[in-house]
């Protein structure tokens, strides 16, 4: 995978005492570094040069709400009771259908928080105050989890505090192949490190500056073996001619390459978009072929394929999956409880529910 090199960081004056701003020092001798009173104002800028040129640029400035949130969900679809971190906002790589494109349109800005510190005194207060809780927490919700992290070094930070937690496991996820950082630390079986998942062909169209697949497999071994959990998560899954064979394939060299023992879970879910997001896309990626296909709008305001052609995809999925890896964790992003009931025969109760049961894997 091609590394990604800002054109240039915009350090907001305050941050050039901290850590991350050292390791971007450290990490980018050659790119031209600018300290600025505010970036307030940066986004309008940047919002006006459009989203593409947004990434170019890395800003590095404090955060200044609460770092840890609960995962949105979607209206009336099943949630797994999932936390998230924001320790950056937007993300290097491109990937047509990503829906950031629009929930970041008029805050586009390729962002880093420097702050951990912070953000770790936060995340301690939370875990310490409901012990009693299990909390998966993810990094990956606006942001991608890993491709910065060669230069800002965030998971240095970060995985020596959450191995050590009793009632957290934190979840790296990741399109990029930039486990480098990970290898020499010790997760205390507290980490899952977790790919998006697509056929090549999907890749080479619509995941622009993302891993090849054989690279984000060769990364999930790496980090096995450096005693990691992994995750893995087929989502968005597109539908095309062929899709079968490309997807049971890829499961195949997924399940050759890594031991399914250590995959804590797999995710499943269509591709999802809004008509909002399909605009945007029309926009910035004329040719792809995502928007051709039929989609049907549902409750949530998302559009998605037919429930029965929905439906038959996981099935035909789970059945691969299942052919190797029997009792592997496997659950539904953001669908109904119709759906999940015709797919695996049941639903969970509640959030609560799913959250428990993915978060207990042999504890
Ligand atoms: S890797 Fe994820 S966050 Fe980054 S552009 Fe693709 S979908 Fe968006």
């Amino acid at each position: 995978m091609q590394a990604f090199q800002p054109e240039e960081v915009i350090v907001e004056r305050g941050s050039e005492t901290t850590s991350i701003y050292r390791n971007l020092r450290e990490k980018l001798p050659h790119v031209p570094f600018k300290i600025v009173d505010g970036v307030a104002n940066g986004d309008s800028d940047f919002s006006a040069r459009g989203f593409g040129t947004a990434k170019k640029k890395l800003v590095l400035t404090r955060h200044k709400g609460e770092f840890l949130k609960k995962c949105p969900g979607s209206d009336g679809q099943v949630c797994c009771n999932y936390f998230v971190i924001n320790f950056a906002s937007n993300c290097p790589m491109d990937c047509s259908y990503c829906y950031l494109q629009e929930y970041l349109a008029e805050n586009p800005a390729l962002k880093v928080f420097s702050n951990v510190d912070d953000l770790l005194i936060e995340a301690a207060k939370l875990l310490s105050k409901h012990r009693a809780f299990f909390f998966r927490i993810g990094t990956g919700e606006i942001t991608d989890s890993l491709a910065l992290d060669p230069y800002i070094g965030f998971t240095r930070e970060v995985v020596p505090f959450f191995a050590e937690q009793p009632n957290a496991l934190l979840e790296l996820k990741t399109k990029s192949d930039c486990v480098d950082g990970l290898l020499d630390l010790d997760p205390k079986d507290r980490i899952v490190v977790s790919w998006s998942m697509n056929p090549q062909r999907v890749i080479d169209l619509d995941e622009h500056g993302t891993a090849s697949c054989a690279e984000r497999l060769r990364a999930a071994r790496r980090c096995q073996e450096a005693g990691y959990r992994l995750g893995f998560h087929f989502d968005p899954m597109v539908e095309y001619p062929d899709w079968e064979q490309d997807y049971e394939e890829m499961l195949e060299q997924t399940f050759a390459t890594v031991d399914w023992r250590r995959i804590s879970w797999l995710s499943m879910g269509v591709l999802r978009n809004t008509p909002g997001l399909k605009r945007t896309m029309r926009d910035r990626f004329p040719s792809t072929r995502l928007l051709t296909g039929e989609q049907v709008l549902c409750p949530d305001g998302k559009l998605r394929y037919f429930q029965p052609l929905r439906v038959e995809m996981y099935r035909k999925m789970l059945g691969w999956i299942r052919r190797a890896a029997p009792t592997v964790k496997v659950y539904l992003c953001m669908e109904s409880k119709e759906v999940w009931e015709q797919v695996f025969g049941f639903a969970p109760g509640c959030e609560k529910e799913l959250g428990i049961q993915l978060a207990n894997f042999g504890f």
